[in-house]
């Protein structure tokens, strides 16, 4: 791989000229000298959606106001956008919906899942998941009464956790910090061997890498709309309900967008057919029609071309980062074999946080992680190989020059 990659500023320039995505540049609002290294985080603004907000505020909201329920198709938007996300995602029509948040998405597969499995009280999960992910399980265990047991295992020793006690194992598909990819048919075919169900959470996987969730035969899925699918800050999130379970999912969230008949008021709740039922209430419209502009983009690239490009892409960055910033102490944390690594790059160092600010003081915007993590994702739809090749000499003249050891690099804000 790496002795493909380009070794000058000049040849990184011509991979861009034969770049098969480059029109998809195009399609985003990105700042004047800015290179994004952020959309895992929250994804740019696609002009699409900006044009389309402007509609939707105006004539459906505006105008048509109660009546667009029916006449702009609003009440449809969950499964509209939920049967696009579900061919990116390797699922079937009527499978996914899109809705609420990740962390309620989870919480509402969990504890459809557990229902599921009424004789076993373990949930398998990784130490270092998003917290969020481990948080809704605490919080659901103590719901049930304590009962259940979350056991965390490193990424390595998931197999060896799943025994003949786990109800679920839920995981996230691609590590949030490390940027390390499960095999999703593996671990889910090791799942069900022990009569365990699965829960995958696709925040940093869909629109990055391909996900197959039909072909790797998953139980369950959620995932997040603002990362790569580009939705906006906040963007509803999707859960996937795999058809043969639809009849049994049964999640306490029991609002009345997730009833057979929501506009017949009836007193007791009973489940729609099939993955509506995941829903909950109101869906979020002008989020909604924000996500759907991201979810259009992400269908039209072909997915085999994002991925490659995400590989070269990544392993431009490493293999300019690495031989200049190792003696600054900077160490690669995201796997190096390609099939491992999702679509973003980690570094740890001390200094981390200092460093972060300093980068974006010049322009390449990344994120830190606590406690020691420089994150980088790269977006294949709207990065170009020159801004890789700029942003890791950016990288390493902040190390070199030792800017971000100054006082205002220091400073953290809520968010960081
Ligand atoms: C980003 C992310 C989330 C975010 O959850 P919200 O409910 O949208 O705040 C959840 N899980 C993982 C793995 C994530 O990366």
């Amino acid at each position: 791989m790496q002795s493909h990659l380009p070794d000058s500023r000049a040849a990184a320039a011509a991979l861009d000229t034969h770049d098969p995505l480059a029109a998809f540049r195009a399609r985003f609002y990105l700042p004047e000298g800015v290179i994004y290294l952020d959309g895992n985080s929250l994804g740019p603004l696609p002009l699409e959606a900006q044009r389309r907000l402007a509609q939707v505020i105006a004539a459906e909201w505006g105008d048509g106001l109660i009546r667009s329920w029916n006449a702009a198709g609003w009440i449809a938007l969950p499964q509209r956008i939920g049967d696009k996300l579900a061919r990116l995602l390797g699922a079937q029509p009527g499978e996914v919906v899109a809705g609420d948040s990740t962390s309620i998405n989870l919480f509402k597969a969990l504890a459809a899942a557990l229902t599921l499995r009424p004789d076993r009280r373990v949930i398998v999960s990784e130490r270092d998941n998003f917290p969020t992910d481990l948080y809704m399980a605490q919080g659901l265990i103590e719901l049930l009464g304590g009962g259940y047991t979350l056991r965390l295992a490193a990424a390595d020793e998931i197999a060896d956790a799943i025994g003949a006690d786990t109800a679920v194992v839920m995981l996230t598909h691609v590590n949030y910090r490390t940027g390390r990819m499960h095999d999703m048919a593996e671990v889910t075919q090791r799942a069900q061997a022990c009569g365990a169900l699965t829960i995958w959470d696709l925040a940093h996987s869909a629109g990055a890498v391909p996900v197959d969730l039909n072909g790797a035969q998953a139980d369950f899925a959620v995932g997040c709309g603002y990362k790569y699918l580009n939705g906006g800050p906040g963007a509803p999130a999707f859960i996937f309900v795999a058809q043969r379970h639809q009849a049994d999912f049964r999640q306490p969230l029991a609002g009345w967008m997730g009833h057979a008949h929501p506009f017949a008021f009836e007193p007791d709740y009973r489940p729609a057919p099939g993955i509506a039922r995941a829903l909950c209430g109101t869906p979020p419209v002008l989020s909604l029609a924000a996500l759907e502009c991201g979810v259009d983009i992400a269908l039209e690239a072909p997915m085999a071309m994002v991925r490659a490009k995400s590989l070269a892409l990544t392993d431009l960055f490493i293999a300019q980062v690495e031989p200049r910033c190792a003696a600054h102490g900077l160490r690669l944390v995201t796997p190096r074999e390609p099939d491992r690594r999702g679509s973003q790059v980690c570094f740890a160092h001390p200094d981390a946080f200092p460093i972060m600010q300093a980068l974006i003081a010049r322009g390449v915007i990344g994120d830190f992680r606590a406690p020691d993590i420089l994150r980088f994702g790269f977006a294949p739809l709207y990065l170009r190989y020159v801004d890789v090749w700029d942003a890791a000499h950016i990288l390493a003249e902040v190390l070199e020059l030792r800017t971000w050891d100054r006082p205002e690099f220091h400073r953290r804000g809520r968010v960081t």
